[in-house]
């Protein structure tokens, strides 16, 4: 318990919050080793389009603490975002997304996969951001073809016109933009009309639940619809099971991401699910 005293000193009695400072602080400081120490990995999850065949694939990070085990990003990202620790953190995934890119440009059945990267605004807000994605590029020799940056509505609120240009800027060198998470936060129509987006994903919280509830049906119909008639891929994530798929399939969505597919695994294993032949729809 703090017991220290003085005029700008702040007093926690309450020794579960001061628990939770405790542990969140050595959550930060331990953030701030993770890199130095090599304890980020990337896994991957299978995207594929409407047969079902894969597209690409998104790079989803983990931390393997040393002695508290895996650490799932819903966990760690925001800690970094509040730290600004997501700068490098963002800077290591996009080396190490460049450097598999690379090593998928080299297999037959790999070749045309497209991975997709997240991106946080404050990274994305960067004044060095679009140097950070090239140099990665530079350095890995990846194709800027194969690689996509997922950015979601906290990116672009309050800053659309920056956004647009450093979008402009970065689509120049051939990356595309996955608009993320989209229906949750703060869309507005005014943005996607004007953003050089690629595509949208339509989030999870409005495919979990297709089968029981008819709002969720119209709302993922009409992203579906919107989408296209804006010339925008539309991709679904979380897709659970074979009712996902064909809902989203008889309503035109044109790529899928989720557990009936794929789980987020490693490199080696998305290669081998490649191979594999697509799940039956029927
Ligand atoms: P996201 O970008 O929306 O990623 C999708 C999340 O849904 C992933 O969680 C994935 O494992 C999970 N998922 C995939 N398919 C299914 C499914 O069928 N059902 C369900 N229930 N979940 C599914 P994950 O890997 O825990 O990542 C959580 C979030 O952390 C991501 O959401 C993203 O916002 C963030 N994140 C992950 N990696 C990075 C990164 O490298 N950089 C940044 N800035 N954020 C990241
Ligand atoms: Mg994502
Ligand atoms: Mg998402
Ligand atoms: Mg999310």
């Amino acid at each position: 318990l703090a017991k220290k005293t003085g005029p700008n000193t702040i007093r926690f009695y309450d020794p579960a919050v001061q628990a939770e400072l405790e542990a969140r602080a050595e959550l930060e400081r331990d953030l701030r080793l993770a890199i130095e120490r090599e304890e980020f990995v990337l896994a991957y999850q299978m995207q594929v389009d409407s047969l079902g065949r894969p597209i690409g694939a998104e790079a989803l990070i983990r931390w393997e603490h040393p002695t508290r085990g895996r650490i799932s990003p819903g966990v760690f990202i925001p800690l970094a975002e509040e730290t600004g620790l997501i700068v490098p953190i963002g800077t290591w995934v996009l080396h190490a997304a460049c450097k598999q890119l690379v090593a998928w440009q080299t297999l037959a059945h790999t070749k045309q996969l497209v991975l997709a990267v997240n991106v946080s605004a404050k990274q994305f807000q960067q004044p060095n951001f679009v140097y950070t994605v090239a140099n990665a590029l530079v350095v890995s020799g990846a194709s800027p073809y194969r690689l996509k940056l997922e950015l979601t509505e906290s990116t672009v609120l309050g800053k659309v016109e920056e956004t647009i240009a450093r979008m402009r800027q970065l689509k120049t060198l051939g990356i595309s933009f996955a608009m993320d998470d989209f229906g949750t936060g703060y869309s507005s129509l005014q943005y996607l009309k004007r953003l050089p987006l690629d595509q949208i994903k339509i989030d999870q919280s409005f495919v979990r639940d297709l089968h029981q509830d008819s709002d969720d049906r119209a709302i993922v119909q009409t992203i579906i619809a919107m989408g296209r008639a804006l010339g925008l891929n539309v991709i679904a994530e979380g897709v659970e099971t074979r009712e996902h798929w064909r809902f989203l399939n008889e309503h035109q969505c044109h790529a899928y991401q989720g557990y009936y597919f794929c789980k987020p695994v490693t490199a080696a294993e998305m290669e081998k699910q490649c191979l594999a032949p697509p799940p039956e729809m029927a």
